[in-house]
Formats: structure tokens, C-alpha cells, sequence
């Protein structure tokens, strides 16, 4: 992630990643009570651009007031520092990490005190190029009426450890996880979709993050004239059906060849998931035609 000549932003300041301190008393720290982004530049004929950008640091500082932490920046102060975080470190295709963590309390009180970390480096796609064999996780997500999920705190991430750890101690790749109600819910870093008769469906807001991808893939499937379903559904009725893919900043459009054993019924070549991951290829290098209609 880092190197002796890493430049990273923390509180203000260009610093080297190896020279800057953090304090051990932080009460994110202990708590778990930090909150973060996950972004992805990539390099086009226009030069480099941070996709999405804006939604990710509204994302961020929403996840922050809904923590009630401070955080005083504006999205464009962060965008900005953002490409120049990239600029002094030379970086193009790049995932960029911002954390907001809180100052010194050993207390479960409020803290007025936040600082703000940005990293960036070169990384491949999160859950890799193959197709995916996806276990329905034992754990489930966190209760929306235990902690604010559609924000992504550092806290929430124990869950998605504990998820993958199990999958990959049985052998799978990545787990998919249901919520409270036995319904799906989505990846331990990823929102999910499967597909069936020609028509997308996804878990409505409420008990997953708000993907930036999984409101890309809508944008896609819209301009594609591809109907997108909000629902809730067991996983039984996702095993079998057409296609299956998971969507996220760091694993962009993942299809899924396995749940549990079973595979889904088309070849990946051959499903909506396919396409749209094409198209968001060119959507983030800026080469997708302007109209997708049978494209
Ligand atoms: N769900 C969870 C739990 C995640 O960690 C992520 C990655 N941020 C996503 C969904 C996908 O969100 P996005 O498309 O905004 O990266």
C-alpha cells in the first residue's frame, strides 16, 4: 500500500505514510467508530478522473453526520485534494481511501475531534477477474436499528471479516449475507444482483450501503432498457435463476458462478451482468457510446 516515498493527505498536510502519527488513544481506535470511502481513479484520453467523486464524499460526510462526527469540508475541497494526492504520487488506475477516525476519548462520549486520512495506491479488482463461488454466509448483516448501515463505518467491517473469513475457510471466494429477515442483503464489500427472464433484481434500500455502482448499474440498465426490480428474496429463489453479479468501487461488476453449489443457469458470456460490465468499463474510461439502446 505504501512505500518510503508514499505521500499521503492527513489534517491538511502532504506528509510521508512511513512519518505520519496517528494517536493510539483514538476513540475510533477502540470503537470501531470511524468512517470511510472506497474510490477508484482511472486513466482516460481526457486524463486521470476519480469516478464519481462528488456521491463519494457526499457519501462520506453523510456517513460522518449520521455518526456525529465533525467534519468540516466541503465535497469540492476533498475532490481537490484528491487529485492532488494522486498527482504527487504519480498515480492513475488507482484506489483511493479516505478515513475520517476521531481524536483522543477512552470514553463512549461524543467527540468533537475528527481527523481526516487520505491514501491512494494501485490495486486490482477487489474480488479478482475469475467468476465467483459465493456461500450464503452464517452471518448476517447488521440490524439497521442497531447501527446506521447505509453508512460505512469502520465498526460495520468486523461483519465483513468474519463473513469472508468463512468463506474462505470453506473453500468459497466471497459470501453473500441476508439480513435480519432471512432476506439478501449483499457481499461483505459489495451490493448483489441476479438476474432472471431478462430483467434485474437487487434488495431495496434499507438494510444494505448504498452502492455508487449498484446506482450506476441502474443508470446502465435504464439507458439499456433493461428493467431493474427492488425486492426482497430469499436466497432460494436467487439459486438457479439466469445470472448473479456483485457490484462495488473496488469490485466493479463481479459475476457469480456458484451459490452454494448451485450455478446459475447462463453461461456469464450470455447474461445482462456481462454487458453491463462491459459498459461500466467504458462508462469509467470515458468511451462509452452515448446511446446503449441493443448496444
Ligand atoms: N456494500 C458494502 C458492505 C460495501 O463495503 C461496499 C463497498 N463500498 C458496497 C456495498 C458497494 O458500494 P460502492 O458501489 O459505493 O463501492
Amino acid at each position: 500500500y505504501y512505500n518510503d516515498q508514499t505521500t499521503i493527505f492527513l489534517d491538511g498536510q502532504w506528509l510521508k505514510a512511513g512519518e505520519a502519527r496517528a494517536s493510539l488513544y483514538s476513540q475510533s481506535m477502540h470503537y470501531g467508530s470511524g468512517v470511510f470511502e472506497g474510490i477508484r481513479s482511472y486513466a482516460t484520453a481526457e486524463g486521470t478522473s476519480i469516478f464519481k467523486a462528488e456521491a463519494h464524499y457526499e457519501r462520506l460526510i453523510d456517513s460522518a453526520y449520521k455518526m456525529h462526527m465533525p467534519c468540516d469540508y466541503t465535497v469540492s475541497q476533498l475532490v481537490d485534494w484528491t487529485y492532488e494526492l494522486l498527482e504527487r504520487n504519480g498515480l492513475k488506475d488507482a484506489y483511493i481511501r479516505p478515513l475520517l477516525y476521531l481524536g483522543e476519548n477512552m470514553s463512549l462520549q461524543k467527540v468533537s475531534t475528527s481527523h481526516l486520512f487520505i491514501c491512494a495506491w494501485e490495486w486490482g479488482r477487489y474480488l479478482g477477474d475469475n467468476l465467483l463461488n459465493v456461500m450464503v454466509s452464517s452471518y448476517e448483516r447488521p440490524n439497521p436499528r442497531a447501527v446506521p448501515v447505509s453508512a460505512k463505518v469502520t465498526g460495520h467491517y468486523t461483519n465483513s471479516i468474519l463473513a469472508t473469513t468463512e468463506a474462505k475457510g470453506k473453500g468459497f471466494d466471497e459470501a453473500l449475507l441476508l439480513d435480519e429477515n432471512g432476506s439478501v442483503a449483499e457481499g461483505s464489500g459489495a451490493n448483489f444482483f441476479f438476474e432472471k427472464d431478462g430483467e434485474l433484481f437487487t434488495p431495496p434500500l434499507g438494510n444494505i450501503l448504498p452502492g455508487i455502482t449498484r446506482a450506476t448499474v441502474f443508470e446502465l440498465a435504464a439507458q439499456m432498457g433493461i428493467k431493474v426490480n427492488e425486492a426482497y428474496f430469499s436466497p432460494h429463489m436467487v439459486k438457479g435463476a439466469d445470472g448473479a453479479f456483485f457490484t462495488g468501487t473496488a469490485a466493479e461488476i463481479a459475476g457469480i458462478e456458484f451459490l452454494d453449489g448451485s450455478p446459475f443457469r447462463l453461461p456469464w458470456k450470455k447474461t445482462i451482468g456481462y454487458r453491463i460490465a462491459q459498459h461500466y468499463q467504458q462508462l469509467v474510461r470515458k468511451t462509452l457510446p452515448k446511446t446503449l439502446i441493443n448496444a
